[in-house]
């Protein structure tokens, strides 16, 4: 039997993407569906060894390549000799000795035939006559500065300011690529590579966020530092008092000011204690804590660790202390519900110790409170403890740069369209400046607070709300003002190829019982899965109960999990990505769901965590039973009664509507009596067996267990179908 590779593996192994090695390998007639599709290790050899000649190749290119400029440089530092001697002659020679160059540079070409160059069969440079060589021109010209950094999925008209080559040039080159390219086209970056190779540049692969640090990284140092306020998070084991604690210091320590004003959720919140601000995330719990961190978010600065004093240190006590740690958060142990009868707060602070973490109390270094958000009790003392701990960390940004934050939270508010509440980490953001948010770019359309109130101007620390987000942002995602829009929508389209891209490869639609179906064929051993919930936790506990619901064999690939109605964009991502979409207490979006219909992309829509689970199971079990369904297929009016001697009567029909076929169910009706509910199991057209018989046809038909007829009964016929769960649970 032949031996066969996977595409991810090979791709791995020679250094590619899987997307750049099916394309190589469609170049080889040879057609893969995807990163998980195998192919000949024949081919995977052959494309190695053609790799490796092409590198080989590189390095020579290079080679002739410094050889060319240095003879250009020659070239150039004679003529600008000559110039200087015969002005009026000068001209001419200086043609002549650019065309040497020229000849030069095309030579090169010409020994760079590599394996993607076939591609190009014509580039204007080797082919073209003497005399029109504007690219050869610009070619050399790059040559003297060879290096170019990039960033995946610019398009055209960036690539061209870059590298100081003309839009035409460029698309005449993706032309040769097979690529049909204007100005605006976005190109991944395995062709950006190829195209940069032509025109001689040697490419270093840029991350846009990292060009914007570095450029605000340079001025830091010069600027003033302010301070700003401590960030929150209050996490601990489940029911130990984080919301009750949370709503407490809420209620009670609003600026005075806005007391009595009811404060929204938008995901933080500030408290003051005299005249010290501190910031509250409002969503209690170190999970969400750290899937905003995945992100590279470092948002808080402090961590209040909850243990209920009735109850000690639990599990997730000790996972919330280890999220903490991971964070490099320091921690406030507050001991809450010391009102309650049970309560043993020296119990705790014993426990802590176990778990190294020794209370000042006992000589160590953690302070500890005991409070209790029923009767307030030590709650200025936690505060104090925040405030103590933020001097010590003595927190400070610089309000003087570009506005960069973080995004807390996320959704879709009634009347006031996408919202994102954020954290600033430096920067002073207002009203109208340009931003670039994850994929989604605009201009700052509003910014409220915690009470619903306009901001004028949010700084460093403070939680603010963007209203009019183009899209929903994930929390923990970057929040950047940018100096254009253009800019902004440039980075942002960028990041939305790139998603996309990663989004593994294209696949067509997919439903669960296909996957089912691929996996019980061993084909596939992960089921994708898109997770659209109505609140970031629900999403992300269902996201994690599917992916902890993986078998040895079959896993769960949860390929985005999000807040909000199930839009375009998630279709897209499924279409992308070959997932199904799950959704959990929300609606899809009319476009989104004619998409998806077009796409056949499979929307499961569930109320119950448990059963989108189950069946999540059970089509890695292969146990997704198909839900029979009875569709009404006709009506036949009794016309005549025959009477067979074996067989009882039959009944000659006509076919009123619709049609009717061997092995319907039949229902008969006498007015609006139903007589009997069975099937047809003989029909007949003339003397002939037939299968089926449409509207205006006559035929005789024998029915199960009854032949009572009487002309003039109606006798309505369905069928049974299997109905895919996406229908059947679709609202
Ligand atoms: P979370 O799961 O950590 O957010 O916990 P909750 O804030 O929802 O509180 C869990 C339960 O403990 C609720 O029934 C609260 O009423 C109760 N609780 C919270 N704080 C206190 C407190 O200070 N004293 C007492 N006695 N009960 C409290």
């Amino acid at each position: 039997m032949e031996n066969k590779i996977k595409v991810s593996e090979a791709a791995k192994k020679l250094g590619l993407s899987s997307r750049a090695l099916i394309r190589q390998l469609s170049g080889l007639g040879i057609k893969v569906k995807g990163y998980n599709s195998f192919f000949p290790e024949e081919i995977f050899k052959k494309i190695k060894g053609d790799l490796e000649e092409e590198k080989d190749q590189i390095k020579k290119k290079e080679v002739v390549k410094t050889e060319v400029q240095e003879e250009k440089k020659e070239v150039e530092k004679k003529a600008v000799q000559q110039k200087k001697k015969k002005k009026k002659r000068g001209r001419r020679e200086i043609k002549l000795d650019e065309k040497k160059v020229e000849k030069g540079v095309k030579e090169t070409l010409a020994k760079m035939k590599r394996k993607k160059k076939k591609k190009y069969k014509k580039t204007s440079t080797v082919e073209k006559e003497e005399g029109t060589i504007e690219i050869d021109e610009k070619k050399a010209s790059s040559d003297k500065e060879k290096k170019v950094k990039l960033v995946p999925f610019m398009n055209i008209a960036e690539l061209s300011q870059k590298m100081n080559v003309s839009d035409n040039d460029l698309i005449k080159a993706c032309l040769d690529l097979g690529i049909l390219a204007n100005r605006n086209k976005r190109l991944d970056k395995d062709t950006i590579q190829i195209i940069a190779d032509h025109f001689g540049f040697s490419v270093s692969w840029e991350d846009d966020l990292k060009i914007l640090e570095e450029e605000e990284k340079e001025k830091e140092g010069n600027v003033q530092l302010k301070s700003r306020p401590p960030v929150v998070v209050v996490m601990g084991h489940v029911d130990h008092g984080k919301t009750t604690l949370l709503d407490y210091i809420r209620r009670t320590k609003v600026a005075a000011k806005e007391a009595g004003k009811i404060t929204q959720h938008i995901g933080a919140y500030r408290a003051k204690i005299k005249d010290f601000l501190i910031v509250f995330l409002d969503t209690p719990g170190h999970e969400a804590y750290t899937s905003m961190r995945v992100r590279g978010a470092q948002i808080a600065d402090v961590a209040i660790l909850v243990i209920a004093a009735d109850d000690g240190v639990m599990p997730q006590t000790v996972e919330a202390f280890n999220h903490a740690k991971a964070a490099n958060l320091p921690i406030i142990v507050a001991i809450t519900k010391v009102d309650a009868k049970n309560a043993n707060p020296d119990r705790v602070k014993a426990q802590l110790t176990e778990y190294g973490i020794v209370i000042e109390e006992y000589g160590g270094d953690t302070m500890a409170v005991e409070v209790s958000a029923y009767t307030g009790q030590g709650i200025d003392d936690l505060l104090d403890a925040v405030q103590i701990k933020s001097m010590e960390l003595d927190l400070k940004a610089a309000y003087k740069l570009r506005a960069r934050g973080f995004v807390i939270e996320a959704e879709t508010k009634h009347g006031k369209g996408n919202v994102a509440t954020i954290i600033l980490q430096r920067g002073v953001l207002r009203k109208g400046v340009p931003y670039v948010c994850g994929e989604f770019a605009g201009k700052v359309r509003d910014i409220v607070d915690e009470h619903g109130k306009r901001l004028k101007e949010l700084t460093p620390g403070m939680p603010g709300m963007i209203i009019g987000l183009p899209g929903i942002p994930e929390p923990g995602e970057t929040f950047e003002e940018m100096k254009t829009e253009k800019k902004a929508r440039e980075i942002a389209s960028r990041r939305m190829e790139m998603k996309r891209e990663r989004m593994l490869f294209k696949k067509k639609g997919t439903t669960l019982e296909e996957m089912q179906a691929e996996i019980e064929k061993g084909k596939i051993r992960e089921l994708r899965i898109i997770v659209k919930g109505d609140t970031f936790g629900t999403a992300e506990a269902l996201a994690k109960s599917l992916k902890d619901s993986s078998l040895e064999e079959v896993t769960v690939n949860v390929v985005h999990f999000g807040v909000g109605n199930i839009t375009k964009t998630d279709v897209d991502l499924a279409y992308a990505s070959g997932s199904v979409i799950i959704g959990f207490h929300v609606n899809i979006l009319p476009e989104a769901k004619s998409l998806a219909e077009k796409q056949g992309i499979q929307i499961r829509m569930y109320d119950v965590i448990y059963n989108a689970i189950e069946d999540v199971r059970f089509a890695m079990l292969g146990m997704l039973e198909p839900e029979i369904h009875k569709e009404y297929i006709g009506t036949v009016q009794v016309r005549q009664i025959f009477t067979a001697s074996k067989i009882g009567k039959i009944a000659g029909c006509y076919v009123k509507d619709g049609y009717i076929e061997r092995g319907a169910s039949a229902v008969v009706k006498r007015g609006e009596e139903v007589l009997a509910e069975t099937e047809i199991i003989s029909l007949k057209r003339f003397s002939k067996d037939v299968k089926k018989v449409e509207t205006g046809y006559e035929c005789g038909l024998v029915l199960n267990g009854f032949d009572d007829f009487e002309v003039g009964d109606e006798i309505e016929c369905s069928i049974e179908v299997e109905v895919k769960k996406d229908k059947r649970e679709d609202k």
